[in-house]
């Protein structure tokens, strides 16, 4: 199904782009204890014109936070977010030119929605705020119809006037996807776009967002659990551990010949990426049981994070952090047994 950007054929400079970027979180806990969530840290990942990334992670792993990043939710403590080239801060002037160039996708479509408005308004909506909404309502009607024909959602008439909870969750997920391309977005960030919907929908929602990315020449960020749907869909695979990206590159490279020990056992421990979105073949990772359990981010593991968990950790593992090492292949992996 991936259908890779030719590298020739991107721009240099990448559409969105994380450098460096760094999140903490203050909390108070009992007594007033101050501490720190280092919930995202040192991350490098880009993103350009007409390439779909995934970055796949167990719960927890920070891929959520650094979604929330780059859709300018948040704040980095350290690096910067680039939008073609330009480092973007929230609450700032370019901050609204940002928001109508990325758009976020969230994992419940019903709570992306107004309940009470019918799809027309929720979309007209979308136009009007962001400049893009005719003059008058027959023209803002054709809009909308042709927003719900670019999403399946055919015969777009019968869609305009149902209520959400009058729509299927996919029917829902394609609204919400519509909502976006109102924007006219260059960038689609998806958090778990698919984990809500029914398994026998799941394979036209992958369908429909490669082809947005086709017709439309927009770039997906589609963060997600599930390493077959990430296969599926993706040119790149960027792994998270523990608020770090620990592997990344070209997906094939990536599932065929994983380098770093925790990409493998996420591939031990998934589904046969082959038995891609069965009913039967379940999509979370779960390595806990035979390998403990996450990390705390408050106090991370010093040196490489994984160390307590990795099969193959070395003494220095737990003193030092490890190399980044490039592969021709492209995958950047960091651990020592590669430096
Ligand atoms: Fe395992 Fe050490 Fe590599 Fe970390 S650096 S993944 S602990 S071998």
């Amino acid at each position: 199904m991936t259908t890779a950007v030719p590298a020739q054929a991107r721009e240099l400079v990448p559409v969105l782009e994380a450098v460096g970027v760094s999140r903490h979180f203050d909390v108070t806990r009992g007594l007033g204890r101050h501490q720190v969530v280092r919930a995202v840290e040192n991350v490098h990942l880009t993103l350009h014109r007409g390439e779909i990334v995934a970055l796949v992670g167990e719960s927890g792993s920070g891929k959520t936070t650094l979604a929330r990043l780059l859709a300018l939710f948040h704040g980095a403590t350290a690096g910067e977010i680039r939008l073609n080239g330009t480092a973007v801060q929230p609450d700032t002037k370019a901050a609204r030119a940002y928001h109508s160039a990325v758009q976020m996708i969230f994992q419940d479509p019903f709570g992306s929605l107004n309940p009470q408005r019918r799809v027309r308004h929720n979309l007209e909506r979308a136009l009007r705020l962001h400049g893009h909404a005719a003059a008058s309502k027959s023209e803002r009607r054709l809009q909308v119809l042709d927003l719900l024909e670019k999403v399946n959602l055919a015969p777009a008439g019968q869609f305009i006037d149902k209520l959400p909870h009058e729509l299927s969750g996919g029917q829902r997920q394609r609204v919400v996807i519509a909502r976006a391309l109102a924007v006219r977005p260059s960038v689609l960030i998806g958090d778990e776009p698919i984990s809500m919907l029914d398994v026998s929908i799941r394979l036209d929602m992958l369908n429909l967002l490669a082809r947005l990315r086709d017709e439309e020449g927009l770039s997906l960020l589609y963060i997600t659990h599930d390493i077959a749907s990430a296969r599926y869909l993706a040119d790149r695979i960027h792994v998270m551990y523990a608020g770090q990206v620990v592997e990344s590159g070209p997906t094939e490279d990536v599932i065929q010949h994983p380098k770093h020990p925790y990409t493998k056992l996420l591939l031990d421990s998934s589904p046969d990426p082959e038995r891609l979105l069965s009913p039967d073949a379940g999509s979370a990772f779960d390595i806990t049981s035979s390998q403990g359990e996450p990390p705390s981010l408050i106090t991370p593991p010093s040196g490489c994070r994984f160390h307590p968990r990795c099969p193959l950790a070395h003494a220095e593992c737990g003193q030092v952090a490890p190399p980044r090492v490039t592969f021709p292949s492209g995958q950047e992996v960091d651990c020592v047994l590669h430096a």
